[in-house]
């Protein structure tokens, strides 16, 4: 039996992928402890694992709205929460490590201090990516010049000085690099295919491909027309009510049944009265009308790019952050979808008319259907995992 520690950040969407993991290393009669937020609590102990919270050693929760802001953009002040974070959780975790003496640290490549904790104690590591995977070949095909950012880091005499901070505490870092960057020794679980991952070619055999983890639909969706248009900018950057309505304008009275997801920032009242063609909510289960569905309007979101084509349903792209630009770009190179830059309604419309005309957007579509159904998922996660466990105890 194997003791193994998962350590996440406070985001759904990089926690859920690895829950099927956690269980089935748990189904497998090994042993996990789960350091996460509380907002995510549930979810974990649901897998069986024991959670940890994180919450009272959370930088970022204490944070003003204006310092929030800076972090992503403010690289040297990134790495001060980075870690300050760190060393915040730096006693309980080294008093737990000591404790525990776990095989095998699982860190969210966003999640630096596991992979901290894993080379202050020497635990063998594996990152858990729920991005594209990125080395120089892959930064340069999604045009983001990821090798100048990192030499950008290292130049920069502020960043040093957090660093000294963790090795005085420790902590074997010899620059941000070691811990920013995963490079072709580190373990790295992928929740994508290697068809999807730009550049899969020149990642080392280290990399485990596993697939994206798709949840099961709790409902069915009756689908009323020949053509069913799902739209949904995604559960965080949502309040966008001149786009809805634009979306409404297109496609009111059409013959095409639209289901929108418009997230909890918008009221529904705002809309009026609706066409019968088109249903607005909240929040539906994305999971069951992308079984019906034959077009997405998407925001390009990791996960809702793979359940799309997971699926095989072809997307019209309106991307908001240069992370979806990546995923809108690679789904534009491999033919599956259409990024889309002007949104008014008569625009929309016309996508939506033009990637249900050429059939090739749903066959190409369909061919990544195939590559993301051939990956061994969570069980090829959690095989990879019990390897490392393995190989540490051989060496
Ligand atoms: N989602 C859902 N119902 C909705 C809207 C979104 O179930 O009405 C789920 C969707 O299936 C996906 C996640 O929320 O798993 C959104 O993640 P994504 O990475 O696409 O975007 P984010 O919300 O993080 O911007």
């Amino acid at each position: 039996m194997s003791k193994i520690v998962f350590f996440c950040i406070p985001a759904h969407g990089h926690t859920n992928p690895t829950l099927d993991v956690v269980r089935e290393l748990i189904a497998r009669g090994h042993q996990v402890w789960y350091y996460s937020y509380n907002m995510l609590q549930e979810k974990i102990e649901a897998t069986g694992a024991t959670f940890i919270s994180c919450d009272d050693y959370d930088m970022e929760q204490k944070l003003t709205p204006g310092d929030a802001a800076r972090l992503g953009k403010d690289l040297a002040f990134s790495t001060q929460i980075l870690v300050d974070t760190t060393l915040a959780l730096d006693a309980r975790i080294c008093a737990d490590m000591e404790q525990l003496k776990p095989d095998c640290i699982v860190a969210d490549s966003m999640a630096m201090w596991g992979k901290a904790a894993a080379m202050k104690f020497g635990v063998p590591f594996v990152s858990s990516t729920t991005t594209f995977a990125f080395n120089r070949y892959s930064a340069k095909i999604m045009k983001q010049g990821i090798g100048d950012l990192l030499r950008m880091i290292v130049s920069m005499p502020k960043i040093g000085r957090h660093i000294k901070r963790l090795q005085d505490n420790g902590y074997p870092v010899k620059s941000v690099l070691d811990i920013i960057q995963n490079d072709d020794n580190t373990h790295t679980i992928v929740y994508t295919s290697p068809e999807f991952q730009p550049c899969s070619d020149t990642f080392s055999d280290k990399y485990a491909f596993v697939g994206p983890s798709i949840r099961p639909a709790t409902e069915e969706i009756e689908k009323t027309h020949e053509h069913l248009i799902y739209f949904s900018m995604g559960t965080v950057n949502n309040d966008m009510l001149p786009l809805y309505r634009q979306c409404i304008a297109a496609f009111a009275n059409t013959d095409y049944q639209v289901i929108m997801s418009v997230g909890h920032t918008v009221s529904i009242d705002e809309f009026g009265k609706l066409p019968p063609n088109i249903t607005v909510a909240p929040h539906v289960d994305q999971i069951a009308v992308l079984q019906k569905a034959d077009v997405f309007i998407s925001h390009c979101g990791m996960n809702s790019v793979s359940e799309s084509l997971y699926y095989g349903v072809p997307l019209i792209m309106l991307p908001q952050t240069s992370e979806q630009g990546g995923v809108a770009l690679r789904v534009e190179q491999l033919g599956a979808g259409v990024k889309q830059a002007k949104t008014d309604a008569v625009s929309l419309l016309g996508a939506v008319t033009h990637v249900l005309s050429a059939q090739t957007y749903k066959q190409n579509a369909a061919a990544i259907s195939e590559g993301f159904r051939r990956c061994p998922g969570a069980k090829g996660a959690a095989d990879k995992i019990l390897q490392v466990c393995e190989n540490a105890e051989l060496s």
